[in-house]
């Protein structure tokens, strides 16, 4: 595994839709290598999600996990070729920092829960009901895929803040957990 290196925005591909995974790429070991890289490359970045624009590749393809203490915590998941379905609720508005744009944090509504359809990292279909942090992730995620930054989901700017300042005045003051990048 090799750690590879986080594109930042302003980087093009951030902002191109990314394609669908060919099911022949799928079998490669170059995407093995590509998936085990991405998720060295979140863990070492101490971020809780990472889209493969993000490593300068435009598929549809992320992984997500949270470190966390029983029920916080969020398992490994590779999502390839995904589709995300909205399940009806109220946005709810939480912390978000992106490994793309270092050292902000800003106020993001966001579905309370979702649908993920999507292959493992084996070609296998899955679906999941997330909700809550780990729905925000694949939502954080899945936006990266269409070159959508959380900055274009904030409905003001006014939240937004420096990582040392947000951590001097602001943490907590949604509830949130989101404190690390994704
Ligand atoms: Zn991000």
């Amino acid at each position: 595994m090799a750690l590879r290196e986080i594109v930042r925005m302003g980087h093009p591909v951030l902002r191109a839709p990314a394609e669908p995974v060919p099911a022949s790429a799928m079998r490669s070991p170059a995407f093995a290598r590509l998936v085990d890289d991405m998720i060295e490359t979140m863990r070492e970045a101490d971020g809780v999600g990472l889209a493969a624009p993000q490593v300068g590749i435009g598929w549809r393809l992320f992984v997500y996990e949270a470190a966390g203490t029983g029920s916080d915590a969020i398992p490994l998941r590779v999502a390839v070729n995904p589709v995300l379905e909205p399940e009806p609720g109220d946005p709810v508005e939480d912390w978000e920092g992106c490994l793309s744009i270092p050292d902000l944090r800003g106020l993001v509504p966001r579905h309370p829960a979702v649908r993920l359809r999507a292959l493992d990292r084996h070609g296998e279909p899955y679906e999941r009901r997330v909700e809550g942090f780990e729905a925000r992730i694949a939502q954080h995620e899945n936006d990266h895929l269409d070159g959508v930054l959380f900055l274009d989901r904030m409905t003001s700017l006014r939240s937004l803040a420096f990582l040392e300042e947000w951590h001097r005045f602001l943490v907590g003051a949604a509830g949130g957990r989101a404190e690390r990048p994704e």
